[in-house]
């Protein structure tokens, strides 16, 4: 599988043809309404995106982009879009049609192309958002989404991943890297990398304890580029 990181807490997960992106904020429209300016652009141009599948944690600007949405629509008649009850109520009202959006209860496992997506836990300000279990090609990921750090967030069915992509930026609602390492110590992945932080100078953290504290733990770690592809 190759997994791109978008930025923030987007992913681009490829399993041969199908394209899964998960919580893609194309656009500047934070910075219309809150002011907080991107310090890098989105990494790909969508002519290179190709989505079959926008896949959403909850409905918050930088993960349901209402601006970016639209313009994966036009460009890509044919994607699909699926997430919990608030984003599947925004893709609506941003003029997806029904018949292209999958709404996902919260621990619900679905399937869309070669990967089974599971939604579970997350403790975030929106009450609907949620985590997701990413598998595909015999590889199971743990994805965060935006949450607090929560006991519930350690249970049987995040443990033991071949990855595990967790929020960092210790504001609005989300883990810092002691309570994201926490997670790690608990649910011991193969790989652990830190996310949700590089977008917004005023909201993010430096990845370096984080990976500092992955490897002593015997977890495999490393900072990300936004848009440089990897292996799982
Ligand atoms: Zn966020």
């Amino acid at each position: 599988m190759k997994i791109t990181w978008l930025g923030q807490g987007g992913f681009l997960l490829e399993s041969g043809k199908y394209r899964l992106a998960v919580d893609p904020y194309l656009s500047d429209c934070v910075f219309k309404k809150e002011r907080l300016a991107r310090l890098h652009p989105f990494p790909l141009a969508i002519s290179d995106l190709k989505p079959d599948l926008v896949l959403v944690t909850h409905d918050h600007m930088d993960h349901l982009d209402p601006e970016g949405i639209p313009l994966i629509r036009a460009a890509y008649p044919d994607c699909r879009y699926a997430g919990p009850q608030r984003s599947y109520e925004h893709f609506l009202r941003l003029g997806i049609p029904e018949a292209s959006v999958t709404l996902v209860p919260m621990d619900a496992t679905l399937s869309f192309g070669p990967f089974r997506v599971t939604s579970v836990f997350a403790a975030h300000s929106d009450p609907t958002g949620c985590g997701y279990l990413l598998e595909a090609e015999g590889k199971r990921i743990y994805l965060s989404g935006d949450t607090n750090y929560d006991g519930r967030l350690l249970n049987e069915r995040t443990k033991g991943m071949d990855l595990m992509l967790i929020c960092i930026n210790g504001k609005l609602n989300n883990m810092n890297c002691a309570d994201a390492l926490k997670c790690v110590r608990s649910q011991k992945p193969k790989r652990a990398l830190p996310m949700h932080i590089g977008l917004f100078a005023e909201n993010t953290a430096d990845p370096a304890p984080f990976v500092a504290g992955c490897r002593a733990a015997g977890v495999d770690s490393f900072a990300m580029i936004p848009g440089k592809e990897f292996e799982l």
